[in-house]
């Protein structure tokens, strides 16, 4: 496999832009590997600069569920831009897109559209904290929920792969008010509740962590979680940034039938483009300025163009909900074919699966938590990794990132991806031999 071009550029971009890329994971350093470059998409494929085509599993990270460029969703963008592309006055479409969004979650009533998942959980927090007057938060080991100072502690994502647990540039000050505990572990919490009487404003989880590999949430533990912020009157956020309008129409909250009292959302409510978006009861959000205290605002909140993508997207959805079905089964398709590879030739690793999203751990043995997902054998995956991209199949370059299925992956896509697998489980197992 040929990626001159891809390099070529990667010289040149390093020289302006750190590291050559706009975030770490593109730069696939945790697989030994230079960045491609990407050319263009089409459904579950990507193309790079070098003619690559690959099956594409890391599908911009979760906007996809559709796949890339969906003629359904795409078509009419032009005349929205004819229109405008910004306004900064208020537009109909803020108001059916966030109708969309407080309809599909029963526990939110109100929403503020923001541009990224991080300006989301930043914001949640900062409401949370608005609303119950106290500074601590809660929030869980490999659990990533986005980039601001508060919330890079312990989290998942880039900084499990170049082990940056907490970033130089991230005060102390900040962090000191910010509780680590461990997922799918309710007595790590009760203990910190225990130590912090009447001082944490709210507990932040992804309801299904999706930012080291992939690891469901145990339906007692986020019930647990929701009895005792009841009970200690902290405010419950679900990070559905990657479960939301995936894992179910209502998310997460609807997949666990558990409420949460704040959702924040990304990546699939902008279809591709920048959007974000925080909710939660009106109690909670009549705290945002104008009519509230809490200031949050955003020159190109509620883009025209992002809320074209993002509501057609959701209205697609809505009235389609059988995908969801369709897509569990693609994975679990995906997910039988990888263990019946591994039984195969012999390996025990660990393939985690919910609704679509996949993950094959080099570890053995349950993957439940944070302390889990560090067994895994990082070089191992790297041999992988080599072998499924030059098989065609582009995954997350990262042993601590899921694989996101579309719509748009064939079931000839599946059955090529299982045959690239254990192909590349060969390898493994050859290696493995050897030392
Ligand atoms: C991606 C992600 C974020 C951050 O969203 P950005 O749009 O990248 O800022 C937050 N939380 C979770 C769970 C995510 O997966």
């Amino acid at each position: 496999m040929n990626h001159s071009k891809s390099s070529i550029l990667y010289e040149e971009a390093v020289k302006y832009i750190p590291g050559g890329v706009n975030s770490p994971v593109r730069a696939f350093k945790a697989v030994g590997l230079e960045p491609i470059f990407a050319d263009y998409a089409e459904g579950s494929r990507l193309t790079d600069v070098d003619g690559n085509t690959y099956i594409d599993y890391i599908c911009s990270w979760g906007p996809l569920l559709l796949g890339h460029s969906p003629k359904a969703i795409v078509e009419g963008i032009e005349e929205v831009v004819a229109k405008g592309t910004s306004y900064g006055v208020a537009t109909a479409i803020e108001v059916e897109m966030a109708k969309l969004l407080v309809e599909a979650y029963s526990a939110i009533d109100k929403v503020r559209m923001v541009n990224s998942g991080t300006e989301a959980t930043m914001s949640a927090l900062r409401v949370a904290r608005g609303y119950t007057g106290r500074n601590k938060i809660l929030k869980f080991e490999g659990c990533y929920h986005g980039h601001s100072d508060a919330l890079l502690v312990q989290s998942g994502s880039g900084t499990l792969t170049y082990g940056v647990p907490t970033s130089p540039g991230v005060p102390e000050d900040v962090v000191k008010h910010t509780l680590v505990a461990r997922y799918n572990d309710l007595a790590s919490v009760h203990a910190l509740f225990e130590a912090n009487k009447g001082e944490i404003a709210a507990v932040i989880v992804e309801p299904i962590a999706g930012n080291m590999g992939v690891i469901e949430g145990k339906k007692a533990f986020l019930q647990g979680l929701r009895e005792l912020c009841s009970k200690e009157g902290t405010v419950l956020i679900f990070d559905e940034v990657i479960t939301g309008f995936r894992i179910a129409y209502g998310g997460a909250s609807e997949y666990f039938g558990v409420a949460p009292d704040m959702v924040c959302f990304g990546k699939i409510i902008g279809a591709g483009l920048p959007v974000g978006a925080y909710g939660g009861k009106s109690e909670i959000m009549d705290m945002v300025s104008p009519i509230g205290t809490v200031y949050q605002a955003g020159t190109l909140s509620g883009n025209p163009l992002a809320m074209y993508m993002g509501k057609k997207n959701l209205e697609l959805l809505k009235t389609n909900q059988e995908v969801y079905k369709v897509l569990a089964t693609k994975a679990t398709k995906l997910t039988e074919g990888f263990k019946a590879n591994l039984e195969k030739l012999g390996l025990e690793f660990t393939v985690n699966c919910v609704g679509s999203l996949v993950c094959l751990f080099f570890a053995n043995g349950r993957i439940e938590n944070y302390d889990d997902v560090k067994r895994c054998d990082t070089e191992l995956f790297t041999i992988y990794y080599k072998k499924m991209m030059e098989k065609g199949i582009l995954l997350p370059p990262a042993q601590f990132e899921g694989m996101f299925l579309s719509a748009a992956h064939s079931d000839e896509d599946i059955e090529a991806t299982i045959k690239a697998n254990y192909e590349a489980l060969e390898m493994v197992k050859i290696y493995l031999e050897r030392i």
